[in-house]
């Protein structure tokens, strides 16, 4: 064995150790056996939890939204862009959370983003009795959602997979420089769909309206938009809303 190896196991060997002994006797099983098929175990259930979720980032999506589902928009709210200290959206580029802003926010225990309560290790079902983990404001899975809501180009490669690198546009081949596209632009969803209810405006965000497309498709819908967005100012909208899958 190399050294680099046996430096390798021994970390892994204190890992192992260090998440056995914190995890409780109910554990995810799926989350437990990625946990120990890593190249390095996270030594604590919670990493182990991230970890699950940050290889599961279209899962993550999926969740999030119907955890949002089960909280609903709240009374009285709409989407509206402000100061990011109230927490608003500064851009219609953020995905609409009302559970961020201070005026619904709903406290210690439950998650920033899609409402519901935390438990422990950032887990969205009381898999243990405890109830909510009033030291946590975000899901594990929550977390990865938003980062993906926010930054789906850095899942470029497997939705490329997912589209059988195809381009969403053409069906043509995808090439190297694919880029990630909203199907529906977020200037329309921000312009022509801001009062869908809360939480179906978030599948604008998520896997139903992303599609890789290759770059000269990319430049030609970049193209249509702006005229559409010159021309068509505030002409009613006649697309569909992406569906939930
Ligand atoms: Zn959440």
């Amino acid at each position: 064995m190399s050294k680099w190896q046996e430096h390798k196991s021994a970390i892994n060997e204190r890992a192992l150790t260090r998440l056995t002994r914190a995890l409780p006797d109910v554990f995810p099983p799926a989350v437990l056996s990625r946990a120990l098929g890593r190249p390095f175990i996270p030594p604590t259930p919670r990493l182990a939890i991230d970890s699950y979720w940050r290889a599961h980032p279209l899962r993550a999506d999926r969740l999030a939204r119907a955890l949002a589902a089960q909280s609903g928009q709240p009374d009285g709210w709409t989407w509206q862009l402000g100061k990011p200290r109230n927490g608003l959206p500064a851009t219609f580029r953020i995905p609409p959370a009302p559970y961020r802003e201070k005026r619904f926010a709903r406290g210690p225990g439950f998650c920033c983003v899609c409402g519901q309560a935390v438990y422990q290790f950032g887990w969205h079902t009381d898999l243990w009795g405890k109830g909510p983990n009033k030291r946590a404001h975000w899901h594990g899975a929550c977390v990865i959602a938003w980062q993906f809501w926010n930054a789906p180009s850095e899942q470029a490669t497997l939705l490329r997979r997912l589209q059988a690198r195809r381009c969403g546009q053409t069906g043509g081949r995808l090439w190297k420089n694919a880029e990630v596209d909203h199907r529906v632009p977020l200037y329309r969803v921000w312009g022509e769909y801001r009062s869908t209810a809360w939480p179906d405006l978030l599948g604008y965000w998520g896997l139903p309206n992303l599609q890789v497309i290759n770059r000269d498709a990319h430049v030609l819908k970049c193209a249509d938009e702006a005229r559409h967005r010159s021309g068509r100012r505030s002409q009613p909208a006649v697309d569909a809303a992406p569906g939930t899958r």
